[in-house]
């Protein structure tokens, strides 16, 4: 498949952004922040990750008048019935206040032990190739680990000082950029619609 010259990043997070643009360049893909055409924030009100990326890539697309890739992530933990799920951005009340959300993160989950820490990143991604668009692509990755009992490391966004990855005795923050995209939920699900887009492999 030939792809457009120009396609737009449905996202206004600056650690996703660093992430994809990373992954994308390693691909010569022309990927460009909707914050270059002022897209305003889409409004999130789908019940679920593939219903938010839809609404995020088709908002993107309408904006510009261009191809759109959008992805919509977060945290699941299991034991808390899934929470802080698609709220997971603005778990604590404001969005994007990664401190106040680990922090509240870490009092809901202060008495669960063992393998009721378990949780898992989620990641959906979309392509829409315009705002009306019948079958956008739509790809999702998983990835498994620990809620930690305290923050360690510096690297990533969001909860990843938290996310505690048993086979590697370190958090998600204290991974390098390319190591996280190698095997995060991100990395998988950009892997997998670039192989629906026919720039990787499909095997
Ligand atoms: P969204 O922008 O509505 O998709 O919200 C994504 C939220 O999920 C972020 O603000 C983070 O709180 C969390 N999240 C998603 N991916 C990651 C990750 O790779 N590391 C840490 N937190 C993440």
């Amino acid at each position: 498949m030939t792809l457009p010259e120009t396609i737009v990043l449905a996202s206004g997070n600056p650690g996703k952004l660093r992430e994809m643009q990373a992954m994308l360049s390693l691909m010569d893909i022309e990927i460009q922040p909707q914050s270059r055409w002022d897209v305003p924030e889409a409004v999130e009100d789908g019940a679920g990750f593939i219903e938010n990326a839809l609404i995020k890539a088709r908002h993107a697309a309408g904006h510009t008048g261009l191809p759109a890739i959008a992805d919509d992530s977060g945290l699941v933990v299991p034991a808390l019935d899934g929470e802080p799920g698609v709220q997971s951005a603005r778990y604590a009340g404001e969005h994007g206040n990664d401190q106040a959300n680990n922090l509240k993160l870490l009092e809901v989950m202060q008495d669960l032990q063992g393998a009721e820490r378990a949780a898992f990143f989620q990641c959906v991604m979309v392509y829409a190739r315009h705002e009306a668009d019948p079958v956008p692509l739509i790809a999702s990755g998983q990835w498994w680990g620990e809620i930690a009992p305290e923050p360690l490391g510096e690297g990533g966004f969001g909860y990843d000082p938290l996310f505690w990855l048993p086979g590697l005795s370190k958090t998600s923050a204290q991974l390098q950029a390319g190591e996280k995209n190698q095997v995060s939920h991100r990395g998988k699900a950009m892997r997998r619609l670039l192989a629906q887009l026919k720039l990787l492999d499909d095997g």
